[in-house]
């Protein structure tokens, strides 16, 4: 019973199988830490075994599927770590020296085990550990449903409530409430209008045509038919005029907002989101709005409003036959309600597919000259033709539905009209007081009443897409940018450049450090190197001083203040940030050199660009200062391109200068200009200079090493070297491999 009851503490329930063996092996529950369960055999067939972890040792159960068991010592575990294959990976450990699979799952429990490892590693230090963190869904799927979703941790379009969001809509209309108003009264007068002809021809069957009371009525009846039809096709104009108006002018309003949230967002957002699908959400998603007015200013309002006006008239005629007319109407509810629920998961995988190859062609695109020079055309053509056929059937699959149910509510209609012939009928030839014009006038209220309801009828599938639309519109603007400036943040115009870290850690996944309890300190103009593996963390310390992210521990200061406090605007400004690949973007060199300062004046510009030893070969291009830079500034080489990403942040004389392996990727001539440009640019200001090239900081104050999220070695060029350590490494494998070369050449 008490196995039972701490069983049941556990996220996972570990099987009856399991504990047996688990009993064997003298453990109880309370030793249990950690469990969770791997979905394949060695032989990567279908199986379940768990993995138990309590703080001693980590064990390996088989409970369905042939597998080996394991019970290994946690102190003897030097390492886990997930090995990828096709299709599945597996779980290692690092026993004496050498890797040993230990169990095998699918793709899709990836994520769970490497938070399975990161747990695993606090165990192991005897830190607390939570087994619900390792077993909780991917922050990409909804949590109820499991379908996936666009971000992490967004609102499930499936599960999520579609009032709210339509309540949402109509609030977005609201600068627009006066032609709303308008529109609503023309559209109440277009739907009197619509009822007169009915009427009319009712009193010319009864009065002209078959008693002949009043044969002098035809022509006036006639000039009112022709007068009602005009005065409503004047209306549908102006209405017509006005819901594209407000429609266009929403979008236009939407779009504005939604640019200006995207450029609020925090970095991290666009770590998780791909350029396709924001501007997937720009183009359709947009435009869904637009349709939504249009919709409900001709559609479906003027269809609530017609059959609201049609149903009277029926009862107002006959109420007996117009009940007749009702049959159909549960069953078209009955219908439309199944309709909706089985076209709301159809329309969301269309979206997705439609996301995703806007989301393939901009990678591929940008990445044309890669995929040309790996001869990946033929790859690409096949992922692609993968992807519109899924495309294809994802729209076929909403097209068939759509056209099965639309005749299925045509036959429903006309049901009701025969019922209507035939019961009305009777009664004109019985002669129940019920005549011929009234027949014709019920008969042609009844076609006019089946038509804006079996419109109305499919207006679930377009609400649908609109929902979703909508939805994922409102997803960006619920979206809480991560770092916002606090309401008392501190204006600091002047920043002098002093940085100080102290006890920093942070990880883009708060589980997993990156950077560990890293300090350090920069004084105002000093010019510092950060060194280090690839991957050991160095872009990421600068991220941090830009403050792209938040620390999760310690704290990063500029000036004595902790930068959470410091306007992000005067931070952003006073830091100049040059990366390895500087952005170009598609405008003459000049404005490219402008961006940060749009105001500079020419001499201004010309001092940045001499002092980033851009000058002379900008003065050599054919229109100079004016050439327009095509799509990433193709057309000038790597170190040129630096160079113009050094002389724009120049412009700005930032106090901080943060150049990230600006020098890694130019050949060693651009990197002596570069470096001679350095020399000029460090002067008066605090510079930090990420470098490969180890070279480029012999001159430097300060020399950071970093390796593996922690500063390992800090001091200059001399002291460092004296001492022998990874920075002496570092230094001679690239002597080393400059002696080659040179031999080489
Ligand atoms: P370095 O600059 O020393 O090569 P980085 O700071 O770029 O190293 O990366 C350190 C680690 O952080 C790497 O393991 C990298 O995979 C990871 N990393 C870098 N950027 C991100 C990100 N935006 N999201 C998640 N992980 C990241």
């Amino acid at each position: 019973m008490e196995v039972a009851a701490e069983m049941e503490n556990n996220s996972q329930k570990i099987p009856e199988g399991v504990w047996a063996k688990l009993r064997e092996k003298g453990l109880s529950a309370s030793d249990i830490k950690l469990n969770t369960v791997a979905d394949l055999d060695f032989t990567g067939n279908p199986a379940e075994i768990w993995i138990i972890a309590t703080d001693k040792r980590l064990l390996i159960i088989p409970q369905k599927g042939m597998h080996e068991e394991f019970d290994l010592q946690l102190e003897k575990i030097k390492k886990l770590r997930i090995r990828a294959s096709i299709g599945s990976a597996y779980l290692q450990a690092k026993i004496d020296e050498f890797f040993i699979d230990i169990v095998r799952f699918t793709n899709g429990l990836r994520y769970k085990f490497s938070r399975f490892i990161v747990q695993l590693e606090l165990l192991k230090q005897g830190k607390p550990v939570s087994d619900e963190y390792i077993n909780e869904p991917h922050p990409m799927t909804c949590p109820v449903c499991g379908l996936p979703l666009q971000t992490e941790r967004a609102v499930c379009p499936r599960c999520a409530r579609q009032g709210p969001i339509l309540f949402r809509v109509i609030v977005l209309l609201e600068p627009y409430l006066h032609w709303v108003i308008i529109v609503l009264i023309l559209m109440f007068i277009s739907v009197g209008l619509n009822l007169v002809p009915p009427k009319l021809t009712q009193i010319l069957v009864d009065e002209v045509l078959t008693t002949r009371r009043h044969v002098d009525w035809l022509i006036w009846i006639v000039v009112a038919l022709v007068s009602a039809e005009l005065t409503r096709a004047l209306i549908n104009m102006v209405v017509g005029t006005l819901t594209t108006s407000v429609g266009t002018l929403i979008t236009f309003d939407l779009r504005k907002k939604l640019f200006r949230k995207l450029q609020e967002l925090s970095v991290d957002y666009y770590d998780q989101q791909s350029v396709g699908t924001l501007m997937t959400r720009f183009s359709s998603d947009v435009e869904a709005f637009h349709g939504f007015v249009t919709q409900a200013g001709q559609g479906f309002l003027l269809n609530l409003f017609l059959i609201a006006g049609i149903g009277l008239m029926l009862f107002f005629i006959n109420a007996r036959l117009a009940f007749y007319v009702l049959i159909p109407v549960p069953l078209v509810m009955f219908g439309t309600y199944f309709f909706w629920n089985r076209i709301y998961p159809m329309n969301f995988k269309l979206w997705d597919s439609q996301a995703k190859i806007s989301r393939f062609l901009n990678i591929v695109l940008s990445g044309i000259r890669v995929v040309k020079a790996f001869a990946q055309e033929e790859k690409e053509i096949r992922r692609f033709e993968s992807m519109a056929a899924n495309l294809r059937d994802s729209n076929r699959r909403v097209g068939i539905n759509v056209a099965k149910f639309n005749p299925m509510m045509t036959f429903l209609f006309s049901t009701g009209g025969l019922i209507v012939w035939y019961a009305g009928g009777k009664a004109v030839l019985e002669n129940q007081g019920f005549t011929l014009g009234q027949l014709m006038a019920f008969l042609s209220y009844t076609s006019m009443f089946y038509a804006p309801l079996s419109q109305m009828a499919l207006m679930s599938n377009w609400v649908s897409s609109f929902v979703t639309a909508s939805h994922r519109i409102f997803e960006i603007f619920d979206t809480e940018p991560q770092l916002k400036d606090s309401p008392n943040a501190i204006r600091m115009p002047h920043i002098k450049g002093h940085i100080k870290f102290e006890h920093v850690t942070f990880g883009y996944d708060p589980y997993q450090p990156i950077i560990k309890d890293v300090s350090f300190e920069i004084e105002p103009g000093q010019l510092v190197g950060i060194v280090g593996k690839s991957g050991s963390g160095k872009t990421t310390l600068v991220n941090l001083i830009c403050r792209f992210y938040d620390v999760q521990e310690g704290a990063i200061y500029i000036d004595g203040k902790d930068i959470r406090d410091i306007s992000s605007y005067d931070l952003r400004r006073q830091i100049g940030l040059v990366l390895q690949e500087p952005f170009l973007f598609r405008a003459s060199i000049a404005e490219n050199i402008l961006y940060g300062r749009p105001d500079a004046t020419f001499k201004e510009i010309l001092n940045a660009s001499k002092a980033a030893n851009c000058h002379d070969f900008i003065m050599k291009l054919p229109m100079g200062y004016d050439l327009y830079l095509r799509e990433h500034g193709a057309g000038i080489s790597g170190g040129e391109k630096q160079r113009i990403g050094i002389a724009r942040a120049l412009l700005c004389d930032p106090p901080i200068l943060i150049l990230d392996e600006a020098t890694s990727s130019v050949d060693t001539e651009s990197e002596k200009k570069i470096q001679d440009a350095l020399a000029i640019l460090c002067k008066n200001r605090t510079t930090i200079v990420v470098a490969h090239r180890l070279s480029t900081l012999k001159d430097a104050d300060k020399i950071l090493v970093v390796d593996n999220g922690r500063i390992v070695e800090s001091g200059n060029h001399h002291q460092l070297m004296e001492k022998k350590g990874i920075y002496y490494r570092l230094v001679m494998m690239q002597l080393k491999l400059t002696s080659i070369e040179t031999e080489v050449i």
